[in-house]
């Protein structure tokens, strides 16, 4: 739809007694330009759309999504649940205890340190800056016990199978994203887990872990190798690939990882694979990292006992699947830190946000797409400012427990002071073509 310009709204009569007194006074207007209130409004100037004219590329780029970025202000909490399958009569795999539960919670206590405080990278790529923090964390929800045996002994791709399994006995867990610890094998692997997919609430994610201990003692347990066993697999829940034989390899990719591989082919590389442009590292879970002779490294997704360090892009990538994929709807959290929207844009995505979103003075948000907002946040058009829900739809995010705080349009604002005296007009709501605003507070 077309948009009338904002300035139009702006009293015509103070606008002629400036264009009297502007040619006397160009030194004092250039003068106070660089910071009077005014400059914001009357300069703004009301193109059709800005630079993302569709913000679609914008919000499909994983390096969007680093931590930090005004699309990543959010540190945010993924629920896990852990299934623990046994056979029909109980026995076969870890048994309830209070001790069990402590080793659990202690494991994801340790996955948290890996994802808040990420060790730094063995073999760093020159000009990177590298994070500690990924703005991911897990919190453990629930942890269940299941009797059957066909469904602990299960191979390779049951994960929904298992999960329906439980959901059938536990239907709210599928709020959480589940592990499953069973005896299974699969061609060597110590488990798999599924990739999110895109769009709203689809599939299910899981991890399964060939994890069966049937003894008694849990301090011979290897619980530091089964959590970063379980990291890796989060990974993947997160849109990671393995940098020894799945990452992208071709460095025109949009998603290939600049700094895990390097921004060329490494010198120690010969025969890329038919494809690619750099070789893929060494990976398997004894392979010495301080060898110069070897090529793997510390990545999370290495597959080496040393894993640990998650470079930004892949923070990126993960973040990037908690707005835009599948596994989103088990994530949780908020930053007061707005998203601003100083351009005009239209959106057609459909994404979740964990922060505010501030429509600026002058700036036209053009919704088609959809936004599933957190319960914390609110949708705020700044006086000047217009959204225009154009068969778009803002709701609150699946699996919200309340409703989320709604748009709020701010009054009309005056500014400047004698002849320079304006009002902008409030911020302006416009819902069109069947365009939905649901689930809100106010
Ligand atoms: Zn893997």
């Amino acid at each position: 739809m077309k948009s009338s310009p904002v300035g139009a709204r702006i009293n015509s009569k103070s606008k002629k007694l400036i264009i009297v007194f502007v040619s006397g006074l160009i030194i004092f207007l250039f003068h106070f330009s660089a910071f009077s209130q005014f400059e914001s409004i009357k300069i703004k100037p009301q193109k059709t759309y800005g630079p993302f004219e569709n913000a679609r590329l914008f919000f499909s780029h994983q390096k969007n999504y680093i931590p930090g970025e005004p699309l990543n202000q959010t540190v945010k909490t993924i629920y896990i649940a852990i299934n623990i399958w046994q056979k029909d009569d109980g026995t076969g795999n870890f048994t309830e205890s209070e001790a069990l539960y402590d080793h659990l919670l202690e494991l994801t206590e340790r996955l948290n340190m890996h994802f808040r405080s990420t060790p730094p990278p063995t073999h760093p790529v020159k000009g990177i800056e590298y994070l500690r923090d990924s703005h991911i964390r897990f919190e453990l929800k629930d942890v269940g016990f299941y009797q059957n045996t066909d469904l602990y002994e299960v191979g390779c791709f049951e994960g929904n199978r298992l999960n329906e399994a439980v959901f059938a006995i536990s239907p709210e867990k599928r709020k959480f994203l589940n592990i499953h610890f069973t005896k299974g094998t699969c061609r060597g692997a110590s488990g798999y887990a599924n990739y999110p997919s895109s769009g709203s609430s689809g599939s299910d994610s899981y991890v399964v872990s060939f994890v069966k201990h049937d003894r008694d003692d849990l301090e011979s347990v290897q619980w530091w190798a089964l959590m970063l066993h379980v990291a890796h697999e989060l990974g993947h829940n997160l849109e990671l690939r393995h940098p020894y034989n799945s990452e992208f390899c071709q460095t025109s990719h949009p998603d290939f990882l600049f700094d895990l591989f390097g921004f060329e082919k490494q010198e120690w590389c010969n025969n890329p694979r038919p494809g690619c442009d750099i070789c893929f590292h060494e990976g398997s879970w004894g392979c010495a990292i301080e060898d110069p002779e070897t090529t793997c490294t510390n990545n999370l997704m290495g597959g080496n006992r040393g894993a640990g360090n998650i470079t930004p892009l892949q923070m990126g990538r993960m973040n990037r699947a908690l707005a835009l994929k599948s596994v989103r709807k088990y994530a949780w959290g908020y930053s007061s830190v707005p998203y601003e929207v100083d351009l005009d844009q239209t959106w057609a995505a459909d994404i979740k946000f964990y922060q505010d979103i501030v429509v600026k003075t002058g700036s036209n948000l053009h919704l088609t797409g959809t936004l599933k907002m957190v319960p914390e946040a609110s949708l705020i058009i700044e006086p000047g400012a217009r959204l225009i829900v154009d068969g778009g739809r803002i709701t609150n995010a699946l699996y919200s427990d309340t409703n989320w705080q709604g748009v709020i349009a701010e009054p009309s604002l005056k500014t400047g002071f004698l002849f320079w005296r304006r009002e902008i007009p409030e911020g302006e709501l416009v819902i069109t073509n069947n365009g939905i605003i649901e689930n809100y507070f106010r």
